[in-house]
């Protein structure tokens, strides 16, 4: 039976837990909040099914794809709600078009990512974007199963390891299923995330988060949050590099143990596609950039060529080479931040998210040297960066009517920061 002992050799992708018998199998959290299978040994009947299906004792051969793409939805609108280039939403509505139906990753009503379905293209909205968290699986593979047998269409999207777990878990090759992957760095932890939530301003208004935001571009994308206007008439961006979490996550302080020997690289996650952001395509092929997002698309089904072609989107030819060199997350895990054992002995004591991941990633040696100049050009150039979680203490954080970070009645270049409050009265 099932029996982790090393953390690296667990995905949690739960196809273990899904496909017991006996259902004897159940998920706990360790002190990093991330998922764990246990077997209640009372109950099992020692059928070794649990390790059959597990894609980390088991896993798939590596592959180099059939066909290689660069490719952009033509619809403008879904693109900039997408991470890349908005491949994702075309073949899911395409799926739904045919009467079938799609698994991807939402948010859940505390701000949580689960695994889910849907069988309509406005429920797509839901899924598109990354979430920087490790998705909570729940019994999708089961339900995906199910809709198979149904003979319905099935398009199941997620991480190479998810994948990966819900091939072992079905064990036959069904033709009505189509599976899709991205390219993947690693998937952080919910209890970090969790952490960061709780310290984020006016959470109880928060009305929409994306941790990809391209306002300031694909390349050098931002984490924004949306609040409720009605209530609290607040929103707040900050560039991925200068976002507490985002810093945790880009850094490798809060991934899986799994991620960092993942078994699931070189395309060997057994999916039909594989996207992934385009990166270096401003070298590749200048054309097929203007930093709003650019998806590198791997075919690894002969049958699907035609398909994807037929998509409503521009595409190009490109090399495997071509995208190996600027996404190495393809081909390698990340190797775990140096602090990243003193991060999680600190993080239950910690009353600052933020100020440990500050400690952790600050600069030092080279590093800081860089770090040092990097602000004096700031400081010579103009310009600064501002962050919802550095509002003054002594705000009470919900009388906050609205926030302009880039107030420019006195200057544009040193743009300032206005806080409108709510005045309340006791009458
Ligand atoms: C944790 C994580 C790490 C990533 N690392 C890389 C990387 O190193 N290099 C790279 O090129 N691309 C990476 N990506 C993928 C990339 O950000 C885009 O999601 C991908 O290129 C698809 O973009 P799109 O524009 O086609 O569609 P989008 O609309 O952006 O795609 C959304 C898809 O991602 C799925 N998804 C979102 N969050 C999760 C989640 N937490 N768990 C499972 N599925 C999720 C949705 O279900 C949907 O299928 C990562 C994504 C995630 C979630």
């Amino acid at each position: 039976m099932i029996n982790i002992v090393n953390k690296q050799d667990c995905c949690g992708c739960t196809a273990c837990v899904q496909r017991c018998p006996k259902q004897c199998i159940s998920l706990q959290g360790d002190e990093e909040g991330f998922l764990y299978p246990k077997v209640n040994v009372d109950d099992c009947i020692e059928c070794g099914l649990c390790e059959k299906v597990c894609p980390v004792i088991h896993p798939y051969e590596k592959r180099i794809p059939l066909h290689t793409f660069a490719a952009i939805n033509n619809d403008e609108e879904i693109r900039m709600q997408s991470s890349s280039g908005g491949v994702f939403t075309l073949i899911a509505e395409k799926v739904i078009d045919d009467g079938g139906v799609v698994f991807g990753a939402r948010f859940d009503e505390k701000w949580q990512v689960v695994l889910d379905y849907t069988e309509t293209k406005d429920g797509l909205a839901a899924f598109r974007g990354s979430k920087y968290v490790q998705a909570r699986i729940e019994d999708t593979y089961k339900q995906c199963e199910k809709f198979l047998k149904e003979e319905r269409k099935v398009l199941y999207s997620g991480t190479p390891c998810q994948i990966s777990g819900l091939k072992h878990f079905l064990r036959k090759e069904y033709d009505n299923l189509l599976t899709v992957d991205f390219v993947c760095h690693g998937v952080p932890s919910p209890k970090a995330w969790r952490k960061y939530l709780s310290e984020l301003t006016s959470k109880e208004f928060v009305q929409q988060i994306s941790m990809r935001a391209k306002n300031r571009g694909w390349k050098d994308f931002s984490f924004k949050v949306d609040y409720d206007k009605d209530k609290s008439a607040l929103s707040f961006i900050s560039l991925a590099t200068d976002n507490a979490y985002m810093k945790a996550f880009l850094s490798d302080l809060i991934l899986r143990p799994s991620c960092h020997s993942c078994v699931a690289k070189e395309c060997s996650s057994n999916s039909d596609i594989t996207i992934a952001d385009f990166w270096g395509i401003w070298e590749v092929n200048p054309a097929f950039y203007d930093d709003k997002g650019t998806s590198v698309v791997l075919i690894h089904n002969q049958k699907l060529e035609a398909f994807f072609k037929n998509l409503n989107l521009r595409y190009s030819k490109t090399s495997y080479e071509d995208v190996v060199k600027y996404n190495s997350a393809l081909v390698r895990s990340s190797r775990p931040h140096k602090y990243r054992k003193l991060f999680w002995t600190e993080f239950e004591e910690t009353k600052s998210f933020s100020k440990l991941v500050s400690k952790h990633t600050f600069p030092r040696g080279l590093q800081a040297i860089k770090y040092v100049i990097k602000i004096i050009l700031k400081k010579i150039v103009g310009g600064g960066k501002i962050n919802a979680l550095s509002l003054p203490s002594r705000i009470n954080k919900q009388e906050i009517n609205s926030i302009y970070f880039r107030e420019k009645r006195n200057s544009w270049k040193n743009y300032e920061v206005i806080i409108e409050l709510k005045i309340i009265s006791n009458n």
